[in-house]
């Protein structure tokens, strides 16, 4: 549902008072602002521009975008972020932004027509510095409490984690990539910068995700999908205010006294229509996070199209994907459009190795040898796109989805 300009205008003020359970994001990108009049006049102007999108602009159809993780390992922790707890990030992203999550099929019959899929891939950025190539997961160590949450003193604009000078990690070119830091929250699981920044502050835009997030039996490794939202210029699904003359400026969403957590039972309803828990763009956790609906990955489009244009690139910023689970002794690359197996050491067996589409259709099929160490497997079997790759020594099978860039 779509409401005016000065509706969105109420929410938002309204909102700076508010208290946050779960996402800190209006809070957190008034502080680019002198005043109320300064903030109110972007947003304003934010959505003549949005409205005012060329719908003919589409995205193409394989988009892939870079992003950097900047992760914050409190010291003496007894968690540590590692990388394949960033792969799984990714993924939750990947699968998100591709309507490919396993759990899509819970949306209930009322809202399913409405699921929308953006249709872009992120991958691990890299960039080269002095010759050298450096891969887009980054690792620090802090010994601050809830470091995520620290402002540089005397400057409540600027977020520590987010500079190199205070301790943090300074941003790569967000022309270029999206960045991501991982860190200690206090009362938070994520935060985000909406597009359209003041130049002034560009070197704040991102994304800040609670480390708490990312642990084994959390029900919050969505939430990265929830703050992707916000940077492609999502609001609450609700409207950020309870009411229900508060809206999102989503048409297709509807209409939400406030927000849900947790993850409800059976339909929920308010202001006259059934309620949209499950969208990424609620409060509700991992289990009744499922969606994002077309008229958002619309808005998404044309935020993309209109602020972040310059992220829509091809794969040459994309690091290599590694994913070590696959399979114990196997290592397993993907880059670009080829797959490279590498044998960490020699159980005495041939391993077969399938590859199927999202359709289950078999596209490769063949043999790593006991004794070889590398088997590469060529671009001449893919297209981009999504396909499962099945390791089998006869005594293990494992499978393992993966996304061809
Ligand atoms: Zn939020």
């Amino acid at each position: 549902m779509k409401y005016s300009l000065q509706i969105l205008l109420l929410i938002i003020i309204g909102h700076l008072n508010a208290q946050q359970v779960n996402c800190s994001f209006v809070n957190d990108y008034f502080r680019f602002f002198q005043n109320q009049n300064d903030y109110n006049n972007f947003l304003l102007n934010k959505e003549k521009i949005i409205s005012a999108f060329d719908e003919n602009l589409d995205l193409r159809d394989e988009i892939t975008i870079p992003v950097v993780f900047h992760v914050f390992n409190k010291k003496n922790s007894d968690f540590q972020v590692r990388i394949p707890d960033v792969y799984e990030q990714l993924d939750i992203l990947n699968d998100a932004f591709n309507a490919q999550n396993y759990d899509l099929k819970y949306v209930p019959d009322t809202f399913y027509d409405l699921i929308g899929n953006l249709r872009i891939n992120f991958c691990i950025g890299k960039k080269d510095e002095s010759g050298k190539v450096i891969k887009g997961i980054l690792f620090f160590e802090t010994e601050e409490n809830n470091f995520a949450d620290q402002y540089v003193e005397g400057d409540n604009k600027r977020l520590k984690i987010k500079h190199k000078s205070f301790g943090g990690s300074d941003l790569w070119d967000p022309q270029k990539y999206i960045n991501i830091w991982i860190g200690e929250m206090s009362n938070n699981f994520g935060t985000s910068t909406f597009p359209g920044i003041n130049p002034e502050y560009s070197n704040e835009e991102g994304i800040v995700i609670n480390i708490g997030n990312l642990k084994k039996n959390s029900t919050q490794k969505k939430t990265i999908v929830h703050e992707m939202g916000h940077y492609f210029d999502l609001y609450h699904i609700w409207g950020n205010n309870p009411g229900c003359e508060n809206d999102d400026e989503v048409e297709d969403t509807p209409l939400q006294y406030n927000y849900y957590s947790g993850c409800p039972k059976g339909d929920k309803f308010s202001c006259g229509s059934m309620d949209m828990f499950m969208n990424y763009m609620d409060y509700t956790n991992d289990h009744c996070s499922l969606m994002f609906t077309k008229g958002q990955i619309e808005r998404m489009k044309a935020s993309i199209n209109i602020y972040r244009k310059s992220l829509i690139i091809n794969n040459s910023l994309c690091d290599i994907k590694i994913v070590t689970d696959l399979f114990d002794g196997i290592d397993f690359y993907v880059k670009n459009n080829c797959i490279s197996l590498v044998r960490t050491y020699f159980p005495d067996e041939v391993i077969n190795v399938i590859i199927y589409d999202i359709r289950g259709r078999e596209i490769y099929s063949g043999k790593f040898g006991k004794w070889e160490t590398v088997k590469n497997i060529s671009s001449v079997y893919f297209n981009s796109g999504l396909y499962f790759i099945q390791l089998n020594s006869g005594k293990i099978v494992n499978t393992k989805k993966i996304i061809i860039f």
